[in-house]
């Protein structure tokens, strides 16, 4: 198979809101850029875990959906035209021979970059596998750690499994247009906002969704590809048969560096430890920022990420355009590309 090789001033890895505004950044400071994401949409966190949610902290939006917030993010990113590898992990970062980077990504893609800004938020981020026989090969199709397209369950039969925010928020959003919602969890108690709790118990008792407490997973049956029901039980052993399309497992998220940690970066606790005023890790030319990134007294929040994506850029300039002075300058006065 051939590798493609991209030729970029940076390379950055993740499409999550910081990654996308680095690219805007980076893209003020004429340099270009390569986006690389494991998933296969932009949006990181806000595409893969809260797309509906508002988010209200978003300096000058007083209340904005992640899902709006993400597509504003890459029509900002756009003028600068940046080559969004998607649905690849970057599995590996090294030097090059003159003095920059080369990354390889799980699609067989080979990156070549002046500099790296990493934005991988909480890293590889999988989800917490209920250990029911045979469930990898459902995975993706009938059985969901994540939910992108909320429509797809327009009218199907849905077990909802899980008793945290994820779980009861789509139980209430999926409840809307789903045929049917079913909710299994382990225990009676729900660790969600009170709100969701009492909005839950008020669709149950319209019947809206059904609740299957306390129940746990135990197997599944189908044919490999389609799912026909899930088989729960009950603490002292009773077997239920719940018929269903889907299986929505959401147990959390393993939080792992993935690759990451092999990079020999200087790391605290899972994180990338950096210079707050450039962002820059342990490995001159390779920069971290969002959550990924930590120093003392971090806050984990998009408009921090945001912050030092701006900081990072300026700090890797001198060494994508070695010898061109960087005159700070106002987007007010520079404008953006126009096409
Ligand atoms: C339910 C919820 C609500 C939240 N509400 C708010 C809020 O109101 N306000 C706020 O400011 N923050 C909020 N946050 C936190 C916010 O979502 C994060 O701070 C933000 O997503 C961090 O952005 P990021 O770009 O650094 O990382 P992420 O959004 O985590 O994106 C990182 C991306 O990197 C990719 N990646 C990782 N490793 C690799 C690799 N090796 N190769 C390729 N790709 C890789 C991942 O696939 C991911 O897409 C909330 C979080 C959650 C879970």
């Amino acid at each position: 198979m051939s590798t493609p090789l991209e030729k970029t001033d940076v390379a950055i890895i993740g499409a999550g809101p910081v990654g996308l505004f680095a690219v805007f950044e980076c893209g003020m400071l004429k340099m270009r850029t390569a986006v690389i994401d494991a998933l296969d949409a932009p949006g990181g966190q806000l595409t893969a875990l809260y797309p509906e949610k508002p988010i209200y902290d978003i300096p000058g939006y007083p209340r904005i959906d992640a899902a709006g917030l993400v597509e504003k993010l890459v029509a900002q990113a756009a003028p600068f035209h940046p080559a969004y590898l998607l649905g690849q992990q970057v599995t590996s970062l090294s030097p090059s021979a003159d003095g920059g980077f080369r990354l390889a990504t799980s699609a067989g893609t080979a990156i070549e970059a002046r500099a790296v800004m990493i934005a991988a938020g909480v890293g590889a981020f999988g989800p917490n596998r209920p250990p029911l026989q045979g469930i990898e090969a459902y995975e993706g199709g009938a059985v969901r750690y994540l939910v992108t397209r909320r429509d797809e369950f327009r009218g199907k039969r849905v077990v909802i499994a899980g008793g945290g925010d994820s779980a009861v928020d789509w139980a209430l959003s999926l409840g809307a247009i789903a045929a049917k919602v079913i909710v299994v969890h382990r225990r009676d108690k729900f660790r969600c906002a009170p709100e969701s709790a009492a909005r839950l118990k008020a669709m149950a008792d319209a019947g809206k969704v059904e609740m299957v407490v306390p129940y746990q997973l135990e197997g599944l049956e189908g044919d490999g590809t389609l799912l026909a029901a899930v088989i729960v039980k009950s603490l002292d052993g009773e077997a239920r048969r719940l018929e269903t399309d889907f299986l929505l497992p959401f147990f959390g998220l393993a939080m792992t560096l993935g690759p990451i940690a092999g990079w020999g970066l200087n790391l605290e606790r899972n994180h990338i430890a950096v210079d707050p005023t450039t962002c820059e890790t342990s490995t001159p030319g390779i920069h971290a920022v969002g959550d990924i990134a930590t120093y003392s007294r971090k806050l984990k929040l998009i408009l921090t990420g945001f912050a030092e994506a701006a900081q990072a850029a300026h700090a890797m300039h001198a060494r994508v355009h070695p010898g061109e002075a960087l005159h700070f300058e106002y987007s007010t006065s520079k404008g953006v590309p126009s096409g």
